[in-house]
Formats: structure tokens, C-alpha cells, sequence
């Protein structure tokens, strides 16, 4: 078995924001390939933040609009929130709570094993931000 860490740093532009990191998993695991390839195993793909998500879904222009307003509706920004008085960033926080940490994906054949409407997002809830940290964990057969 073979376990290989590596790491993506993703800065963000605005407050919320929905980053297709699909391509550079991609990358890394190709660059990986060429040495000690996974042909069959896992990727956890893992955000150190608790104020963003991973998540998958289609890359859909209209689609991740209607992602963004059903989140603000879900969750508003403004309430009588507890943690507003010690960081003001609640809303991002529970955003973050609903949407998760990381996504896993199947390695097949040495590749991601995405369906075809299917890309890795990094979600950002409380940006703008430089310095977003994302643990990539492969896991599997030589
Ligand atoms: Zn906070």
C-alpha cells in the first residue's frame, strides 16, 4: 500500500466563492504517476479551514448561483449569533458546519474516478483570502 501526502494553497477573490480544484488534483496525481503510481486506491481531499468546504458537484454556471442563494437562505448572514461577538464570521462557520471538511475520491486505472458532471470544489465562506491550505491524502496499489 501506498500512502502519499501533498498539499494545494488556494487563494480566493470575495467573501463566497466556489473553486473548480478538480484540474489540479488531476495534476498531482499525474505527477505522482510518474513515479510510484496509484492504478487503484483513494483521494481524500481535505480543507484545514473551518470556514470553507470541499464538496462535489456539476460546474454549472447557473447551478452555482443557485447553490450560493439556497446557502445565504439557509443560513443568513446576520442573526443574534453567539460567535459574532468573538469573531465576527458565524455565518461562515455554519455554512462550513452543512457543507463538510472533505470530499474521498475512487481512484480507477490511475485515474480519478469523477462522473462526467462531476468536479471538486473548493468552497470559500469567509474570504477574501491568501493563504487556504487543502491536504490532499492518496491512498492505494501500486
Ligand atoms: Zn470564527
Amino acid at each position: 500500500m501506498v500512502v502519499i501526502n501533498k498539499s494545494l494553497r488556494i487563494s480566493s477573490s470575495s467573501h463566497f466563492q466556489i473553486i473548480d480544484i478538480t484540474h489540479d488534483i488531476v495534476a498531482i496525481l499525474n505527477e505522482i504517476s510518474k513515479d510510484n503510481k496509484i492504478s487503484e486506491g483513494i483521494v481524500n481531499i481535505f480543507t484545514k479551514h473551518s470556514t470553507s468546504s470541499i464538496c462535489v458537484n456539476e460546474n454549472e454556471k447557473g447551478l452555482l448561483l443557485d447553490f450560493e442563494k439556497a446557502l445565504k437562505d439557509i443560513v443568513k448572514e446576520k442573526d443574534d449569533y453567539k460567535h459574532d461577538f468573538i469573531d465576527n464570521n458565524a455565518a461562515s462557520h455554519i455554512r462550513a458546519f452543512l457543507l463538510g471538511s472533505s470530499e474521498t475520491i475512487p481512484i480507477v486505472d490511475g485515474r480519478l474516478d469523477l462522473g462526467t458532471w462531476q468536479s471538486i470544489f473548493f468552497i470559500e465562506l469567509d474570504g477574501p483570502r491568501t493563504n487556504r491550505t487543502v491536504d490532499l491524502t492518496f491512498i492505494g496499489e501500486e
